[in-house]
């Protein structure tokens, strides 16, 4: 595992060439600002979340690395029409699998981000977005940060 072309996956070169779900949005009732300042990765991410705390649209913006950047991009695909309970659950299993505390969870699509278990700097730009996302959620006007 311990070669970077296991980390940069095609999937991952393709989340950060086009960014899925990249821009403001315009009608988000939650938003959440997220600093890596270890990688110099800022993220901002916007949600519509409606009543049901049920997540109706999802965009981000900002600027990273690779990593950060194809790491947003695949979390707004993955969060778009979960509940917050539903976000918690996979923030919380993605995590575990990228730090390597439990790398037996299934995250679907996310695993192509999993190579950063072997490099604990690139973890924290690999979970910028979640804190991030979680905050948003959360309604929380503190900026996330990895630190
Ligand atoms: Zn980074």
């Amino acid at each position: 595992m311990n070669d970077l072309r296991e980390l940069y996956q095609e999937v991952i070169l393709d989340h950060n060439r086009n960014p899925r779900n990249y821009g403001v949005l315009d009608d988000a009732n939650r938003k959440a600002e997220g600093f890596n300042p270890l990688c110099g990765d800022q993220l901002t991410v916007y949600m519509l979340v409606d009543e049901e705390e049920t997540i109706r649209a999802i965009s981000f913006t900002g600027h990273g690395c690779a990593i950060s950047t194809a790491s947003a991009s695949m979390m707004t695909e993955t969060l778009i029409g979960k509940t917050a309970d539903e976000a918690a659950r996979i923030f919380a299993d993605f995590h575990a699998v990228v730090t390597g505390v439990d790398s037996s969870a299934d995250i679907g699509k996310l695993a192509a981000l999993s190579g950063v278990r072997e490099y604990p700097a690139r973890v924290k730009c690999a979970t910028l977005a979640w804190h991030t996302g979680d905050a948003a959620i959360r309604g929380l006007n503190e900026p996330a940060t990895t630190e």
